[in-house]
């Protein structure tokens, strides 16, 4: 039966494939598909991982058979014995061959996947003590994958690809069509879905996060369809159904039925073909109606991701997230030489056009790694975050700034801080770039003459701008966090999501306020959160005099096309009516005679809406 489940839209486009579901695990599990010959190898491996557990059981038991009643209590045996049923159960193993042989899936994602389809059953068991034995399975599984890194993994295939045959007969589609999968999750973490990115998977839905959590800004840098804060998503959905992810409205589509799915599939190779047809701006440089050149910059995660950057037609790279290069390593921080190669690549990458490299900004719903989530503050977006991080461990932070700070020899290169508060902070940073130019003096090792920014992203920033304005070349506003921390909402929490509001008046104040301030002071400003690739605010923007913006580089043709359609000069005489506004403008459609001039932003800001209501009525329909 088809239904639909609402959630918010983070990355536009219509993908339609299987489910694939991922279990919620801690041990990070890559997902690739092998070759045939590759089947009976891979069986083997889960079941060498298997049996070392199997074998740790049986000792453990052996010892506790030598003890006393006291130290080794009933419940232990009964548990251990409970461990090794569920291990040498034939659901298990079958399954696990089933997804390998069937699906050519790798032998974790093979695991991870029967675990996720036995875990269902125990949740629909009415018996309570068996319901529980859910987690035992958990911890088994887990153990098993913990055993299998030990064992020689074969090296992933360098094409892993998008889709997959499928041997099913399909609705619309037949059988020797290559069906996309999607992926669902309860929960993805940054790390998680920087291992997707050169996956095979056509689009993603998680339960839980924000429009700018950092989750949803790696999916929308993937550039494929996802829905985050889908609630209840990963327990509704069945491993296999056909789903369609419709990123524009936010909405999932599951068992669609054949007229649903031939709707969508004409509005996809409809956005195809807008998207074609965007490609035609590639060359053009981005100057308004009434000759104001703009900057379209890129925001990238990974070295490697600068070419794609090139390919979208960016001049630059407005911010490079390098928290990313430290997460996944199991703590284990990047040496200098490490950074120093990554850098290198990325400013290499760009050709000759400059690359802002961000300094490490882990914490809040950024972990070094899954199983080192920081559980234990309670609010860890207000604790021991980017540059504080950064401060705290001034070896590690040194280490970082050599290794930017040698790159630059290959490129022009700036360096932005991120989360900067305080006066003194600014003075330790600064003290701290002395040093780091200092140490590679002493070394005698060469660097570039390399700018200096501030993220302007915590209020308080914003309200003090003149001590950042004396320290700092450049200025970039991080409209996601700026949001956040004004509003006082988690931006990474969807259950606050109707209060993330850029266009809250508070918000639209600082962010003219750190143009005008910074323009006035000579200083370059920059916006490079989510709101500077989202053409809804474009001619808002640029109406407060912004030039320069930093996005996913698959946003910047449509930001160029709102370019070159602006009039500039029109546009800051209506952005001060906007900012004048004492109610968010764009919120409800009831305001939209609020807004005069060229451009009803808030009719595009309620587009989102209408196709909501549109995927609504459409799923209702049918
Ligand atoms: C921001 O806060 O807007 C920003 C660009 O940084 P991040 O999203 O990485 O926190
Ligand atoms: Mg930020």
């Amino acid at each position: 039966m088809t239904f639909s489940i609402h959630g918010l839209a983070v990355a536009r486009g219509i993908a339609i494939g299987r489910a694939v579901l991922v279990a919620s695990s801690r041990v990070d599990v890559a997902h690739y598909f092998i070759e045939a010959a590759q089947i009976e190898s891979e069986i083997e491996r889960v079941m060498v991982g298997r049996n070392a557990v199997v074998d740790e059981i049986n000792r453990l038991q052996d010892s506790i058979a030598h003890m006393g009643p006291k130290e080794a209590p009933h419940e232990l045996t009964a548990l251990l014995d409970v461990h090794l049923m569920l291990l040498q159960d034939e659901e298990l193993s079958n399954g696990v061959k089933h997804w390998i042989t069937e699906r050519l899936y790798n032998a974790e994602w093979a695991l991870t996947t029967q675990l996720e389809v036995i875990a269902r059953q125990f949740d629909e068991m009415e018996d309570e003590y068996l319901r529980e034995r859910k987690a035992d399975l958990e911890q088994i599984v887990e153990k098993v994958l913990r055993a299998m890194m030990g064992v020689a993994s074969p090296v992933v295939p360098p094409s892993v690809r998008a889709t997959r045959k499928t041997s099913q007969q399909d609705l619309l589609l037949d059988d020797t069509v290559d069906v996309p999968l999607i992926l669902i999750a309860h929960d993805l973490s940054p790390s998680d879905m920087l291992q997707f990115k050169q996956s095979v998977f056509a689009g993603f839905i998680t339960d839980v996060g924000g429009k700018t959590s950092h989750t949803a800004i790696v999916a929308r840098s993937l550039d494929i369809p996802a829905v985050v804060g889908a609630r209840l998503s990963s327990q509704l959905v069945r491993q296999d159904d056909w789903v369609i992810i419709d990123g524009d409205a936010g909405v999932v589509v599951v068992d669609p039925s054949a007229i649903i799915l031939a709707e969508y599939g004409f509005k996809q190779r409809q956005n195809e073909l807008d998207r074609g047809r965007l490609t035609r701006l590639l060359h053009t440089p981005a100057v308004t109606m009434d000759g104001q050149e703009v900057e379209l910059l890129a925001n990238i995660e990974m070295p490697e991701d600068a070419a794609g950057a090139i390919k979208a037609g960016a001049v630059g790279v407005g911010l490079f997230r390098s928290e990313f290069l430290f997460m996944g390593r199991q703590g284990k921080l990047p040496n200098e030489e490490d950074q120093y190669q990554a850098y290198k690549r990325a400013i290499e990458g760009m050709q000759g056009l400059p690359v802002t490299i961000r300094t490490v900004d882990v914490g809040a719903d950024k972990p070094l790694d899954n199983s080192l989530r920081d559980n234990a503050h309670l609010n860890p977006a207000l604790g021991l975050r980017a540059i504080r991080w950064s401060l705290a461990d001034p070896a590690m932070f040194l280490t970082q700034l050599r290794a930017i700070l040698r790159a630059s020899v290959h490129g022009p290169t700036k360096l932005l801080i991120p989360m900067l508060a305080h006066a003194h902070e600014i003075r330790r940073t600064v003290a701290l770039i002395d040093r780091a130019r200092a140490e590679l003096d002493n070394r005698g090792i060469a660097y570039g003459a390399v700018k200096i920014g501030a993220m302007i992203e915590i209020p308080a920033a914003a309200l003090a701008l003149k001590v950042f304005l004396k320290y700092f070349d450049f200025l970039s506003i991080g409209t996601n966090d700026l949001i956040q921390y004004t509003l006082a909402i988690d931006r990474a929490d969807e259950s606050v999501a109707h209060l993330y509001d850029p266009m809250h008046p508070a918000v639209l104040g600082l962010v003219a306020g750190t143009i005008a301030q910074g323009k006035a002071a000579g200083k370059d400003v920059s916006v490079c959160g989510e709101m500077a690739g989202d053409v809804g605010f474009t001619r808002l923007l640029l109406g407060m005099g912004l030039r320069s913006f930093s996005m996913h580089p698959a946003q910047i043709l449509a930001v160029k096309q709102e370019v070159l359609r602006a009039d500039a000069g029109k546009l800051a005489e209506w952005a001060v009516q906007v900012l004048a506004q004492e109610e968010s403008p764009g919120r409800r459609r009831a305001h939209r005679g609020l807004l005069h001039g060229p451009e009803t932003f808030a009719d595009r800001r309620d587009e989102s809406a209408d196709r909501r209501e549109e995927a609504a009525k459409r799923a209702k329909r049918h």
